[in-house]
């Protein structure tokens, strides 16, 4: 008989340091993220959420520990491996984990279409014709069908998020990381993005998320976890008793100020 193999991203004993830093931000922190399903990342500012995500994106090296998707190793941490900018991970394992951050980095010049279609022609060599027609599905699916050919400063801030939500669809990532994406933006518009998110979901994309909307959270985890200083405070596969009865007076404290 041959053993399962786990599906989906299995992070394994992850050791960050940052250079000159004094101690690392994480020294040993494990979490799975079955295929289609949602782990949210919830824990106060300053505790590794979003250098959780940096390194599993490849975006920052790591100095222990592996990151696994489907069974394949993206990548093994090396200690001294601070400064090396981004991670050594191969272009080609790079693409399997898309991310959008905080702030829209939409490019300026170019418009929505040219923003989702760059990437796949450019680095991808995908046909643009193609890729345009892929795009334009994904621009109505988001309601933006209509902006296809305006810039970024014409849209408003929840509209900049659903295209960068877009590009990062257009190149199939198996897991989609999210970094609080609505945190900046005003909040009417939190909603339509939000509501993109579920609709993800529902439709079995893989995600890890890090959020501050805890009604969202609940609504969308399958599971949650809650880190403080790079160590994880509670998890939980059942969102709806992490939020009622966190089990740690820490988690209770924290989900405390949300209300
Ligand atoms: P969060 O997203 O939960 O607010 P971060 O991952 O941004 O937390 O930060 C975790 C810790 O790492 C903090 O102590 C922060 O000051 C530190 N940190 C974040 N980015 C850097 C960096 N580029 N260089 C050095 N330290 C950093
Ligand atoms: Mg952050």
């Amino acid at each position: 008989m041959t053993e399962q193999q786990f599906r989906g991203l299995e992070v394994r004993d992850l050791v960050k340091k940052y250079p000159k830093a004094e101690r690392n931000v994480f020294d040993g922190i494990s979490f799975d993220v079955p295929k289609g399903q949602v782990l949210v990342i919830v824990g106060p500012s300053g505790s590794g959420k979003s250098t959780l995500l940096r390194t599993v994106a490849g975006l920052e090296p790591i100095q222990g520990g592996t990151i696994a998707l489907d069974g394949d190793v993206l990548e093994t941490g090396k200690p001294g491996t601070e400064k090396a900018g981004r991670s050594k991970r191969p272009s080609a394992l790079r693409t399997r984990i898309g991310m959008v951050f905080q702030s829209y980095d939409l490019f300026p010049n170019k418009t929505v279409l040219g923003n989702i279609t760059m990437a796949p022609v450019l680095v991808q060599k995908r046909k643009k014709a193609d890729v345009e027609a892929e795009a334009m599905a994904l621009l109505e699916r988001v309601g933006l069908a209509d902006r296809a050919d305006a810039k970024p400063h014409e849209l408003s801030g929840g509209q900049r998020q659903r295209v960068a939500i877009c590009r990062a669809l257009i190149l199939h990532p198996e897991v989609l990381l999210l970094d609080e994406i609505t945190a900046a933006l005003d909040p009417e518009m939190v909603r339509e993005v939000l509501d993109v998110v579920l609709d993800l979901a529902d439709d079995g994309q893989t995600m890890l998320i890090v959020t501050h909307e805890m009604q969202f959270a609940r609504a969308v985890a399958d599971r949650i976890v809650m880190i403080e200083d790079g160590r994880i405070v509670e998890r939980s596969t059942d969102p709806d008793e992490f939020f009622a009865h966190p089990k740690t007076e820490r988690a209770r404290e924290f989900l405390h100020t949300f209300e």
